[in-house]
């Protein structure tokens, strides 16, 4: 099959690798419908994570149809059209049942390789799924193939980040980063009740789609966000920073932006080796900070009546859609911010 694959630092390619096969009797493998180049994939990509295999198929964001089950697999039929949380899991061990899906004991993820060990990708022709019954969902009604691939992980990521910065009327919200996370982190906090959303990027057209989304929109290039909030909260601070880019700076922005007894609720993937903040400072603010890989296969659940009422135009930061093979030219398109790229989503076959 084709697939495209990691071959070090900015090198994806568009070649064969051989066809995945059932390993386990609760596997499927799927015949991918569509994938997405995710923020997190740029980790890998500008090797920021360092490790995976190189020829491992890239990617954790794809729906797709079942062309093939294991033994032991119960729920799901050839011919079903599904949809994947970023990471598997088992739906037994203490953290399925308590929500925490993303620190499933038996949890990988998808697009890992390291050693031979793990599993390849979504941007691929196929992709074996393993504790299919309880990782995939069957895409319900009134819910789209591109909704349920954002629903897989930067749908699901936006309102974890946002449910857990504890959303209440009239309260005064700050989001770090306009990417496809920060974005859904916005309506987000809509969903959950508030309504004054500040917005910090660099990017106009990013801050546009921010403001469409209801946020006032700061331009870190030329504001100073710290400023503008303080101004706009009597001098205190937002109640929460909703931090979706990753950097180290973007931390301590947070850390800056929210009052004292606020929260810091930090979903992008931060590869500094330590905190920007210190316990010291922690402590004369009183902060919370909450961190961490999102349960999307939980939040998927609790997301679909939301998808289903189609309050919220989701699929509307998508601005480019390409076939499987021109992803390499996605990758480029994304990482770089050209041509205003802000999500690309592959079609398959
Ligand atoms: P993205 O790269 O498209 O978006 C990041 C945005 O942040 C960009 O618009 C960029 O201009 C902006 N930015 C960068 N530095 C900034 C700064 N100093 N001030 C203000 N804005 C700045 O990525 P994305 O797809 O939106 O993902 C965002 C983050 O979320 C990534 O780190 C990704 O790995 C992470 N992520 C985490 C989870 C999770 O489970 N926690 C899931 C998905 C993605
Ligand atoms: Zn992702």
């Amino acid at each position: 099959m084709k697939a495209l694959t990691f071959h070090g630092k900015e090198t994806v390619r568009f070649e064969s690798i051989p066809d995945p096969e059932i390993i386990a009797p609760t596997d499927v493998i799927l015949k991918v419908t569509c994938c997405a180049i995710c923020g997190s994939d740029l980790h890998v990509y500008h090797e920021h994570e360092k490790g995976l295999d190189h020829g491992t198929a890239m990617g954790h964001e794809f729906t797709g149809e079942i062309v093939d089950v294991g033994a032991q697999v119960r729920s799901l039929h050839v011919g079903d059209v599904v949809m994947s949380p970023f990471t598997t899991s088992c739906g037994n061990c203490f953290y399925c049942t308590i929500g925490l899906t993303a620190r499933c004991v038996h949890s990988e993820l998808f697009g890992w390789r390291q050693n031979n060990h793990g599993l390849h990708g979504g941007q691929a022709e196929f992709v074996r799924v393993p504790l299919a019954d309880t990782s995939l969902l069957k895409i319900p009604e009134g819910v789209t193939q591109e909704e349920g691939l954002l629903l897989g992980d930067i749908l699901s990521t936006g309102f974890f980040c946002a449910r857990q910065a504890e959303i209440r009327a009239g309260n005064t919200y700050v989001v770090i980063g306009c990417g496809p996370v920060g974005l859904m982190a916005i309506l987000g906090v809509r969903e959950f009740g508030a309504e004054k959303i500040y917005a910090i990027d660099t990017l106009p057209e990013r801050l546009a789609k921010a403001k469409q989304f209801g946020a006032i929109g700061i331009n870190a290039a030329n504001q100073n966000p710290v400023e503008v909030i303080r101004e706009v909260t009597e001098g205190r601070g937002a109640d929460a920073a909703l931090e979706a880019v990753g950097s180290a700076a973007t931390n301590r922005l947070a850390y800056d932006l929210i009052r004292p007894g606020g929260i810091i609720s930090a979903v992008g993937v931060c590869t500094a080796g330590s905190l920007s903040f210190s316990p010291t400072e922690a402590y004369h603010k009183n902060i919370t900070y909450r961190v961490g890989r999102c349960p999307a296969r939980y939040m998927m659940g609790q997301l679909i009546p939301i998808v289903q009422k189609k309050k919220y135009d989701f699929t509307s930061i998508i601005s480019h859609r390409m076939q499987l093979q021109d992803g390499v030219k996605g990758y480029n398109l994304f990482a770089n911010k050209k041509d205003n790229c802000l999500k690309v989503v592959l079609s398959v076959g």
